[in-house]
């Protein structure tokens, strides 16, 4: 099922951990409505970047939240998050696009670049309400945040 022209609910539902993911996509059906949020975030980004972006986590439910370690408040468990790795792309190169346009971004309210355990990626939350502040970080090690000025 297509949430927007280039992203579907499997993709933003998806995991590694195939006996989590059934389960995470019943949960997943209360939360349409952020899902579609989100891919509409994601297509601005993939607008800006100009390249697909692989969805690495997208909605998670609590099990497998915990899981995969999320912190217990995670965006991810509300359907507002996304973790994406632009393809053929540097993940740094592509978070300062990101911030050079973010103008061209209104829906996004965050983004984090994760350099964690020799990892990089860019962790997106979307807008619930159309005035609130965009903020951009870096992590390396998933539990203290920097922000970057934009
Ligand atoms: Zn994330």
């Amino acid at each position: 099922m297509k949430l927007t022209e280039n992203f579907t609910f499997d993709e933003l539902t998806s995991t590694s951990h195939n006996e989590l993911l059934e389960a995470n996509r019943e949960s997943a059906k209360a939360f349409m409505k952020q899902l579609k949020y989100v891919a509409g975030t994601l297509e601005e980004i993939r607008a800006v970047l100009g390249v697909p972006l692989r969805v690495t986590s997208g909605f998670r439910n609590n099990a497998l939240n915990k899981a995969v370690g999320g912190s217990a408040t995670s965006g991810h468990t509300k359907g507002l998050c996304a973790d994406i790795i632009p393809v053929g792309l540097n993940v740094s190169d592509a978070f300062k696009s990101i911030i050079e346009s973010k103008a061209q971004c209104p829906s996004l309210k965050k983004c984090i670049i994760e350099k964690v355990r020799g990892s990089e990626w860019l962790h997106i939350e979307t807008k619930t309400e159309a005035n609130q502040p965009q903020q951009f970080f870096i992590t390396t090690n998933g539990k203290t945040y920097s922000e970057v000025k934009a």
